[in-house]
């Protein structure tokens, strides 16, 4: 059986704790396609904001993060995210960060401004080597991308998406307990339901996973399953488009 490959963009969806990040990142490795992590990009604006000593839900703050300059690969195999050419991929997941980004991501003009930048770079893979994107956030079926062929949005447990965020923290050597992790998660995603631009909700169009009952492989064999479905995978070499 010859290579498979992604054609098209996936978007992603769903609360933090979903293992978004990951199915995204090894879908799209295994179907050869980009994966764009649009969280990442209002992370490192809100660093951005937090090192200009800025109240990150104040006017004032809103300057700083249009302005930051925010670049982030598409490979899967080696997702970066630099702000001002410093490499900030560790710094963003960091508890400060973590804490103030649904206030800056809350900003209609932080959005407009990341949204285009999604879109250029979504428009660039789909131009290059890669013919097929995974992209992952809150808004990408309702706005960055709602002529995707394929939208999943990802649902779990507020627990079961507490434990993961608390397994991954301390992966990454970032300390926390299970009760406090169960009451940001909660508090996260209150903030990006309730805001008023693009809140967190799944697209009319949307398959909705709930991730609840399964492991990173069966969700993504769901979503292989959804892609060969919507006939996004291609099989062999690769061709041109018509
Ligand atoms: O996915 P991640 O947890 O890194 O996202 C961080 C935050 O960025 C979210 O809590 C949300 O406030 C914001 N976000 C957003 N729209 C996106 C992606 C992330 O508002 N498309």
């Amino acid at each position: 059986m010859g290579a498979e490959r992604l054609r098209g963009v996936v978007a992603l969806d769903g609360p933090s704790g979903t293992g978004k990040s990951t199915v995204a990142r090894r879908l799209a490795r295994q179907l050869k396609a980009g994966y764009l992590d649009t969280g990442a990009m209002y992370r490192a604006a809100t660093l951005a904001v937090l090192r200009a000593g800025l109240d990150p839900s104040a006017a004032a703050a809103i300057p700083v993060a249009v302005g930051a300059v925010i670049e982030v690969g598409t490979d899967p195999a080696e997702p970066s995210v630099r702000l001002g050419g410093e490499d900030v991929a560790s710094e963003i997941r960091g508890e400060r960060v973590t804490s103030a980004v649904s206030a800056v991501s809350a900003h209609p003009s932080v959005r407009e401004r990341l949204v285009d930048e999604q879109r250029r770079i979504i428009g660039s893979v789909l131009a290059g080597d890669r013919h097929g994107i995974v992209v992952e956030g809150r808004d990408i079926g309702t706005v960055v991308a709602p002529d995707a062929t394929l939208k999943v949005y990802l649902t779990a447990s507020a627990e079961v998406r507490a434990n993961r965020r608390g397994s991954q923290d301390r992966r990454a050597g970032r300390g926390g307990d299970q009760a406090s992790a169960l009451v940001a998660v909660q508090r996260r995603d209150a903030l990006d339901s309730g805001r008023a631009t693009s809140p967190l909700r799944p697209a009319e169009d949307a398959v909705i996973l709930d991730t609840t009952e399964l492991d990173v492989s069966g969700v993504l064999t769901a979503l292989r399953a959804l892609a060969a479905e919507r006939g996004l995978v291609e099989h062999g070499q690769r061709g041109h488009a018509p």
